[in-house]
């Protein structure tokens, strides 16, 4: 059994400015890696400009990163790099996963983007600094980065560890989400928690951190579709998040991920969306074997039964409508996924996998 969380997360109104001088230790010179509008908007691009200025920092901003961030894109956000000691990546999760891959990338400059991002070794990696601004993916909290390959026409973790060495946690950067954002990255971290407490890997340690997490997302389901969140709800969420990434950083995640990816290339669901519609379907299959651990797990979110969260979750998510060939075609690439299949503990068949899709 073991648990392994190197962040140091701090959680404060102004975060960044309070704690500028944490960044003093990682260099002379930063990249900023974010989205192209949000931290714009939020304040969090500011603060940690002015941050790094108060410092003596230099720095330089790449600020064209897509959502579900390519190979491409993330190459040339390291190719714009010149003189860089360390990466800050602020706003949702695909500015920190791209913010990981371009600490890879410039800890490596030697090797092909491809070798140094999925090869099989640990390789070298330029201290990565995270600014969550949606309360989603937990990517402040883990080691993953999620990458799309076109080649592939898919997503894929890439396979290097990168755990960012602090995450700045800011209530007032989650208050600007929209409502549909908002619900669906809040549903990516209840997916995150549901994959992780239901996994293979699952442990004492990984369950108690996934009880907080469940427990927390619970006091933020209130909030979840006001057209205004309101802070105490909003900073639930935003707590919730960052719990469930330390959670999947010991698990992993499991089926619905795996099979979401498929809607997110596909069909242009946004991940939360995908995952959310996929829930559902692996509560139930996982109440067959093990009943009373699903008991526990609707106990922590406020849920009576699956039936009353899959009437919540059809309320807040637009169903979508697969062909059967389509159906068949992703659960056949579900079936080589052996990672993700791995973190579901018992054996499934391609009709159980159907299922998710029903
Ligand atoms: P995202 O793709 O980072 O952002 C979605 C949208 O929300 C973008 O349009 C973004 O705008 C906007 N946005 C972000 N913060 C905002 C704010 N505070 N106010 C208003 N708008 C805001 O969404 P995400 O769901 O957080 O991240 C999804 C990615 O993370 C996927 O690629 C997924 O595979 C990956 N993921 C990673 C992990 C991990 O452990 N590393 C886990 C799960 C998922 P801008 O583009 O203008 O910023
Ligand atoms: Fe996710």
């Amino acid at each position: 059994m073991q648990y392994y969380m190197p962040t140091r997360i701090i959680e404060d109104r102004e975060v960044v400015r309070k704690n500028a001088s944490l960044l003093r230790e990682f260099g002379k010179k930063a990249v900023i890696i974010t989205g192209k509008h949000s931290s714009k908007h939020n304040g969090s691009l500011e603060d940690t400009i002015r941050a790094l200025e108060s410092e003596a920092i230099a720095y330089q901003v790449y600020h064209e990163i897509e959502e579900n961030p390519s190979v491409e894109n993330v190459v040339s956000a390291a190719a714009s790099c010149e003189g860089v000691d360390f990466v800050i990546g602020i706003g949702g999760g695909s500015p920190l996963d791209a913010a990981k891959a371009v600490a890879v990338l410039l800890g490596n400059p030697e090797l092909e983007p491809m070798e140094a991002l999925f090869g099989t070794k640990q390789r070298k990696v330029l201290p990565m600094v995270a600014i969550p601004t949606t309360a989603g993916t937990g990517s402040e909290t883990t080691p993953y980065a999620i990458l799309t390959l076109h080649k592939e026409q898919t997503k894929r973790n890439f396979s290097i560890k990168v755990f960012p060495e602090i995450a700045f946690m800011d209530l007032r950067y989650f208050l600007t989400m929209g409502k549909t954002t908002r619900i669906h990255t809040c549903i990516d971290a209840f997916t995150h928690l549901v994959e992780s407490y239901l996994n293979t890997n699952a442990n004492s340690y990984s369950d108690m951190v996934c009880e907080a997490g469940l427990t927390s997302w619970s006091k933020g389901f209130p909030g979840i579709a006001q057209e205004v969140i309101e802070e105490e709800y909003m900073q639930a969420f935003m707590q919730a998040s960052t719990i469930a990434g330390i959670a999947i950083s010991q698990t992993g995640t499991s089926i619905p991920h795996g099979l979401g990816y498929a809607l997110t290339y596909h069909h242009g669901l946004s991940h939360g969306h995908a995952n959310g519609l996929l829930t559902p379907a692996y509560l139930k299959l996982f109440a067959k074997k093990n009943p009373e651990k699903v008991r526990l797990l609707l106990n922590c979110s406020g849920f009576e039964d699956i039936a009353a969260l899959e009437k919540v979750f059809a309320k807040l998510l637009e169903p979508i409508h697969l062909s059967k060939e389509q159906a068949d075609r992703y659960c056949d690439e579900m079936l080589q996924n052996e990672a993700k299949l791995r973190n579901y503990p018992y054996p499934i068949t391609k009709e159980e996998l159907l299922r998710f899709y029903d």
